[in-house]
């Protein structure tokens, strides 16, 4: 990849500075690189060596089969075990489901504990399935081509892992004196949110992984033409919510049409119920990301970023950025996909009941409620019902955008991209995050490499890939931020 610098790769910029210190002011004419100091200063000492494992504990990660269902992260962990305990730290598994457990470990900066000041890295270690014969190569093979990893699991989410997996062992390594303890903890279950998940974690063992901020998936480096375009922090997420619609009507034989026939009624509800555009309602962070994104995208979109919120132009405002990208629509606004139908027995019978299911998601602080009756109004049909299936997430606060960890994140990430902006994040996607968020948990999502949207759209896609150098740029970013938080200068 060209426009990644891998600053570790620079040694010569660390030179240029000695020598520049020495001389007189007068005849520094460039100032000392700021945004790409060399690896050799890195406060966790220099990561050449670790950045080699961690391509290997990858690597080895994406080999170890975790499609969730069934998941069978036990093995995964039972791997990270063995890493961390060969670096003499004390790893503990805990079960959480037959043939699934989680791994935590500890680095203390006192005998006794502040759950409150703690950091927690949190990564999972399933990944979602597969379709084999789209992809040009074996998905659990860890091959590397042309610069790339491939594999599943390369970014979402063995990458985050084995780079979280680094930071903490970065730590352990430079024998770094601590202003907190950072805990490392490898979850289960997290895509398929079931009877392995984080919840459950929390619920059996909030005592092992207590902590007041934490660092997951979720937000991106996004690398536009070889440069970070910007850098977009999770700070907060939408809710899932899945309904299930539901027509009822009179079976019958084919041959002899009926009024109530409930395909018909259902596709006339799905029908309408995909029209629905929700109202805008701005969050704080929205607010924020879009003020922010204004500066880097073109001037046309700036110029509609800039009146989302305005009294008079505001309105066609929305609608120009809503239509420019699917993401920013769901950012601003209740969202709504039919995505499963079912009905029918035989082609010649009519049935006597039709389904099917929208996967909704919620902006933070609306309702299911609300949305419903809006719904309700729209589709008009006795024959018609809307039940909300029990599987719906929660709606979890927003972290905070005023504390020393979120200021860290966008310091670091500032620094070493080359003074992108970096933005707050309302996130489409559910992570692990909200259930860490209703525990007072300030937690924050970012993959830290940089990554085109091509790469980006491939995770649950085919072909997930990660470019080696994007891989090793993100160890170093987070390892600089967690020294940044948690290692007293
Ligand atoms: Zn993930």
């Amino acid at each position: 990849m060209n426009g990644i610098r891998r600053t570790h790769m620079l040694p010569l910029h660390a030179i240029a500075w000695l020598f520049l210190a020495a001389l007189p002011l007068a005849a520094q004419v460039a100032p000392p690189p700021t945004n790409s100091l060399p690896a050799s200063q890195s406060p966790l000492g220099d990561l050449t060596s670790l950045n080699g494992d961690a391509k290997v504990w990858l690597q080895d990660l994406i080999k170890i089969n975790t499609t969730n269902p069934p998941g069978n992260e036990q093995a995964a962990a039972k791997y990270i075990l063995t890493i961390l305990r060969k670096e003499g730290i004390a790893a503990e598994e805990l079960p959480v489901a037959p043939g699934r457990t989680s791994v935590v470990a500890r680095l203390r900066s006192s005998a006794v504990a502040d759950p409150s000041r703690a950091l927690i890295l949190v990564a999972h270690m399933d990944v979602v399935g597969v379709d084999r014969a789209r992809w040009s190569v074996d998905p659990f093979a860890a091959t590397i081509k042309d610069g790339y990893l491939y594999g599943r699991g390369a970014i979402d989410n063995k990458a985050m892992l084995a780079s979280n997996l680094a930071t903490f062992i970065a730590l352990k390594r430079a024998n770094a004196r601590l202003n907190r303890d950072v805990i490392f903890l490898a979850t289960d279950d997290e895509e398929q949110g079931g009877d392995a998940s984080i919840k459950i974690l929390i619920a059996k063992y909030w005592d092992k992984i207590a902590a007041g901020f934490a660092l997951n998936e979720g937000g991106n480096v996004v690398l536009e033409n070889g440069k970070v375009q910007y850098v977009a922090v999770q700070a907060s997420e939408k809710v899932a919510v899945n309904v299930t619609v539901v027509a009822r009507g009179t079976s019958g034989h084919a041959s002899m049409p009926t009024k109530d026939n409930p395909v018909v009624h259902l596709s006339a509800a799905v029908a309408k119920i995909a029209g629905y555009v929700a109202p805008v309602h701005f969050t704080a962070i929205v607010r924020r990301y879009f003020e922010g994104l204004a500066g880097v995208e073109d001037d046309e979109i700036a110029k509609w970023m800039r009146s989302l919120d305005t009294a008079d132009r505001g309105e066609h405002a929305q609608r120009v950025i809503s239509d420019a990208n699917p993401q920013w629509n769901s950012m601003l606004r209740d969202t709504i996909s039919p995505t499963m139908l079912a009905a029918g027995v035989r082609p010649n019978v009519i049935p006597a009941e039709a389904r099917a299911t929208l996967n909704i998601r919620l902006l933070p602080g609306d309702t299911i409620d609300a949305l419903l009756n809006e719904l309700n109004k729209l589709v008009n049909d006795p024959l018609v019902r809307l039940d909300v299936q029990p599987d719906a997430g929660l709606a979890a606060p927003p972290s905070s955008l005023e504390n020393d960890f979120y200021t860290a994140i966008t310091k670091v990430a500032a620094q070493e991209f080359g003074g992108a902006p970096v933005l707050p994040y309302q996130s489409p996607w559910a992570t692990d995050s909200a259930q860490l968020r209703l525990h007072n948990v300030q937690s924050y999502g970012l993959w830290p490499f940089p990554l085109t949207q091509d790469d980006l759209k491939r995770m649950h896609g085919d072909d997930e890939r990660i470019p080696l150098a994007s891989f090793a740029k993100g160890i170093d970013v987070e390892s600089r931020i967690v020294a940044e938080f948690a290692v007293t200068k």
